[in-house]
């Protein structure tokens, strides 16, 4: 199986996640991932606006080989973007610890200026094991501390302004 052959030489579970931007391997990663039962993955933005670039629309472009679509609303620049394969190795490693999570944007949705989003290489996520983000979520912690083991450069969640109700990872 290509699929499996492709997941397992994925290598470790720690350090430096794929390097490699290949897509044919983003092309695996997407295909698991919407066949996943632990990853949710939101068919709408959270502002309310419909568009083609939600993150279940982003995951279905990137198992098509295709850039996934930005928003174009708000602060949001428009255009396309690869899925940066850390963000989808990182799900799916996360899923292998055992985590399940609902993605509400990946490439789409308005985000600050400069925002990794646009460049596919962040998530946010509002439910952790079945809980929506917040402080009295006992998994996020957790959650945030195996991101960080699992390469992010930057993640944060409920006490940072702007993240109350959910978890931003980006690499
Ligand atoms: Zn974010």
């Amino acid at each position: 199986m290509v699929l499996a052959g492709v997941l397992l030489s994925g290598g470790c579970s720690s350090g430096s996640l794929g390097s490699s931007q290949s897509i044919s391997v983003r092309q695996t990663l997407a295909y698991s991932l919407l066949r996943n039962p632990r990853v949710g993955l939101a068919n709408f933005h959270v502002s309310g606006r419909r568009d083609n670039a939600t993150a279940v629309d982003n995951m279905r472009q990137a198992e098509r080989g295709q850039r996934s679509r930005r928003s174009s609303y708000q602060r949001a620049p428009g255009g396309s973007a690869y899925l940066d394969n850390r963000v989808l190795w990182a799900m799916h490693y996360l899923t292998r610890s055992g985590w399940s999570f609902r993605v509400t944007e990946l490439a789409g949705g308005s985000h600050s200026g400069k925002s990794r989003h646009y460049e596919g290489a962040a998530f946010d996520v509002d439910y952790i094991n079945g809980i929506k983000v917040g402080w009295e979520n006992p998994h996020v912690k957790g959650f945030m501390r195996r991101c960080r083991q699992l390469g992010a450069r930057e993640v944060r969640g409920p006490g940072i302004p702007g993240h109350r109700t959910h978890v931003h990872v980006e690499w």
